[in-house]
């Protein structure tokens, strides 16, 4: 059966990668069976010059009703003096809740052939294969009250509540499960249940819930603080995270790092199993090198292999692209963001030497 694609481009190179992964996706729609049709709507700074608003609700009807979505990045140095609500990344942000998807998913990988691109000494990262699951949708962003108040004296005090509940711990937890599962079947929880009483609740409820439902999956918890360290003493002791909103936004981004360039990353974004999933390069819209046909189109094409696996049925397909893009960069091939190699290539060359692999 057909299965659907929105295509969310945006703006700065988010249209420029996003072209290349429709090569991908007409590819395998023409040699391997994949019978997925894309359409394609305006998101972004590009949404508000011809309609005044980042994402119209027609958009948001239609991402709702495809199988998946892919994004390619919003924003941009002339949106960023419109009203904080009119911004691109309002946008974005009414998208995730409009999808109800609450779990994140970023994996942490290093391709073999990049190991020297770390910061990181190569035997720390070689190999690193970690996936970090990060609740999207509640946490300290979204609690409240929140605010700044005037307290006299001309002082003022800024707040926020961290909140999560039973049912939003265990939906996400459930993610971290099952990928852990599907892996090598471990999981580290994480969370600071020494200081806070959210992180308390968080650890009883997924020490409950792996009791229950996961005795086959090697549960453990570790302190948000211990984690940061350990992602940058020995990165390989982990294989899937789970986590709230906050740390999650930290110690991801400390592990993507870890692997090379912002250029290479995935990421994405699921609800309620059956619902669709929000696929997203992690990267912007990069305005410094828009238009000059020099980005690095993996991370979309690596994000398209996640809607592949998570979403459109397809894991299959999902490890093929995987494997083109690793043998691309096996072959030398490197865009101006990546170091090393062998063959310096723009946006369009790199797609076509992941397409010769594919
Ligand atoms: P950025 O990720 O756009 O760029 C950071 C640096 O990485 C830049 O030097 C850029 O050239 C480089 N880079 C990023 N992606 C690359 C790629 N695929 N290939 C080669 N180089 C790449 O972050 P920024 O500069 O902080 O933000 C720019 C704009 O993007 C801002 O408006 C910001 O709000 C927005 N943004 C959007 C998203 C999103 O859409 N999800 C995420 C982050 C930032």
């Amino acid at each position: 059966m057909t299965k659907t694609l929105l295509l969310l481009p945006g703006d700065g190179i988010g249209p420029e990668v996003t072209a290349q992964t429709v090569r991908i996706i007409e590819r395998l729609n023409a040699e391997a069976g994949l019978d997925l049709a894309t359409e394609t709507a305006l998101f972004g700074g590009a949404a508000i010059d011809a309609t005044g608003v980042p994402i119209e609700e027609a958009t948001i009807a239609r991402a709702q009703a495809a199988d998946a979505v892919l994004m390619g990045a919003v924003g941009g140095p002339q949106w960023a003096a419109t009203a904080f609500d009119v911004r691109p990344e309002a946008g974005l942000l009414k998208l995730r809740g409009a999808m109800n998807v609450f779990a994140n998913l970023r994996p942490a990988l290093c391709f073999p052939a990049l190991a020297d691109a770390s910061t990181l000494k190569r035997e720390l990262i070689e190999g690193l294969d970690i996936m970090f699951v990060r609740e999207l949708v509640g946490g300290v962003y979204f609690g409240s009250p929140r605010g700044i108040e005037d307290i006299g004296g001309g002082k003022r005090r800024g707040f926020n509540t961290q909140s999560y509940t039973t049912d939003e711990i265990v939906r996400v937890a459930r993610v971290g499960f099952e990928l852990a599962r599907a892996r090598t079947g471990r999981l580290c929880s994480v969370e600071k249940a020494n200081v806070m009483e959210s992180g308390l609740l968080w650890r009883e409820e997924v020490t409950k819930l792996g009791a229950s439902d996961y005795p086959d999956v090697q549960l453990s918890h570790m302190y948000a603080d211990n984690c940061a360290m350990q992602l940058v003493r020995a990165p390989k002791q982990f294989d899937v995270i789970v986590t709230d909103n906050l740390f999650g936004d930290i110690l991801s981004d400390a592990a993507a790092m870890l692997t090379g360039s912002l250029g290479m990353l995935p990421s994405a974004a699921l609800g309620e199993a059956g619902r669709p999933g929000l696929y997203e390069p992690i990267h912007g819209s990069a305005p410094d090198i828009a238009g000059q046909g020099i980005a690095n189109p993996c991370a979309s094409i690596l994000s398209f292999a996640m809607a592949l696996r998570s979403s459109l049925g397809r894991p299959d397909l999902a490890e093929r692209v995987e494997g083109a893009v690793a043998a691309t960069l096996e072959a030398g091939y490197r865009t101006a963001d990546l170091a090393g190699g062998t063959q310096r290539v723009g946006t369009a060359a790199m797609a076509d030497a992941v397409l010769e692999r594919l």
